[in-house]
């Protein structure tokens, strides 16, 4: 069964974090001389709080979680490189994708020397869970399971993100990038049953402020304790701390545009499968549509020329002569359709 204290690295398991004044006193007091900083009120002239609380209570009550299940991130860029170093030995563990997939979880586990096993989806862009649980072995520590993938559109199925989580001893990883563009259940709600499940979400995506860099983990308590271990003391810097607490005060504006988006990817999604160039268009539960085109290089260069520009993924396995475009607003929408509805 799981036990975190057997996957962690050893050398993070012995570590001594850094300790900031922030970290050493966190009451309130009117004089702070313990942090060398300068006292003339630029706004900020002191260092944020290491730990986030203000964001994470309001994160926590939105999400029905408690503020210990929650880590931020700078981007979920950085919550990926956070697991990958606090439970992969380099040269020794690996790490399973899923492609086609996002490509940060390579990247990383090449930045961190660790082993990618890839298993490829099926077809129809869905987990071989057979195929999983034999390429698992003692040295496999994560498991990166996009959902609603990118750049597919559609979301896993939750039987079999089930089966891993129930056989597998290492950590699970669900990105939920997408999630709230979908009407699938995310899989926040079930982090008291698996104890080796760890969600990640994003400010980049719905709540539209990807500039800020911001990304959300969700897992167990013990699990988030090991990596505000080894986070960088104040990742997540004040300007992003008080933009996004801003941005969740919105919450039902930012739901409302939601809607907006699903609504417009369903209407795209209509129009491109009418067109003749258009070969499939896959379903979605994200804020971009997959499509299958007659030529995509050929696609993708006549919407270069004309300024729109869209994700070229003929090259990917699996995603050959597809095309990956975001929603965009109304206006946008309607000029890649007119632009492709003259291509021939
Ligand atoms: C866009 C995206 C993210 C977001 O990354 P950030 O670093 O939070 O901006 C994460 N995962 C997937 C699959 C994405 O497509």
């Amino acid at each position: 069964m799981f036990d975190l204290n057997k996957i962690i690295r050893s050398n993070i398991k012995a570590l001594t974090p850094y300790s900031s004044a922030r970290d050493e006193f966190s009451g309130q007091a009117s004089i702070y001389l313990d942090a060398n900083e300068n006292p003339f009120n630029t706004g900020f002239n002191r260092y944020p709080d290491p730990m986030q609380w203000t964001v994470k209570e309001k994160i926590a009550a939105i999400k029905k979680v408690k503020k210990e299940n929650i880590l931020l991130g700078n981007g979920s860029d950085e919550v990926i490189d956070l697991l990958l170093r606090a439970f992969c030995e380099p040269k020794e563990n690996n790490i399973i994708t899923f492609p086609p997939t996002y490509g940060m979880y390579e990247v990383y586990g090449n930045i961190n020397n660790v082993e990618i096993q890839k298993v490829s989806l099926t077809p129809d862009f869905q987990i071989d869970v057979a195929a999983t649980l034999k390429a698992i072995n003692p040295q496999t520590k994560l498991i990166f399971v996009c959902s609603p993938n990118n750049p597919t559109g559609g979301s896993i199925n939750p039987e079999a993100v089930k089966q891993l989580l129930k056989s597998f001893e290492g950590i699970i990883v669900i990105d939920e990038a997408y999630a709230d563009f979908s009407q699938q259940e995310s899989w926040i709600g079930y982090l008291d049953i698996y104890p080796n499940l760890f969600v990640m979400q994003t400010f980049s995506k719905a709540w539209g402020l990807a500039a800020l860099r911001m990304g959300v983990g969700y897992a167990s308590p013990e699990i988030i304790k090991v990596l505000n271990k080894i986070k960088p003391p104040y990742n997540i810097n004040e300007l992003t701390q008080q933009a996004v607490l801003k941005k969740l005060e919105s919450y039902a504006d930012v739901q409302k545009e939601i809607e907006i988006l699903n609504k417009e990817r369903e209407d795209l999604a209509k129009q491109l499968t009418d067109l003749p160039i258009v070969q499939k268009v896959y379903p979605s539960d994200a804020n971009f549509v997959l499509a299958k085109v007659n030529d995509a290089n050929k696609t993708y260069n006549y919407l270069v020329d004309k300024g729109i520009i869209v994700r070229n993924r003929n090259t990917v396995t699996l995603c050959e002569g597809c095309i990956r475009i975001t929603v965009g607003t109304t206006e946008e929408n309607k000029e890649v359709i007119n632009a492709l509805k003259a291509l021939k």
